[in-house]
């Protein structure tokens, strides 16, 4: 009686740390919506800010075009 009990609990207890871990990755918002985004000066992609590369105040989506314009 007392392992059917114990199960009982072990499976309620995990149950419950199933269901705060969805709760706490659902209430997670969402990166992208409240990054700022940029535009790539090279061909112009709009991307997140935190993605882009930054020189001279100028944004770019990938650090080929970033060394496209240093060579410019
Ligand atoms: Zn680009």
């Amino acid at each position: 009686m007392l392992k059917l009990l114990l199960l009982v609990l072990a499976a309620w207890l995990i149950i419950g740390i199933l269901k705060h871990r969805r709760t706490s990755t659902h209430r997670a918002p969402p990166a992208e919506k409240s990054a700022n985004m940029v535009r790539c000066d090279i061909c112009g992609v709009h991307l997140p800010e935190s993605e882009a590369i930054l020189s001279n105040r100028l944004h770019y989506c990938c650090e080929a075009h970033f060394l496209q314009r240093k060579q410019e």
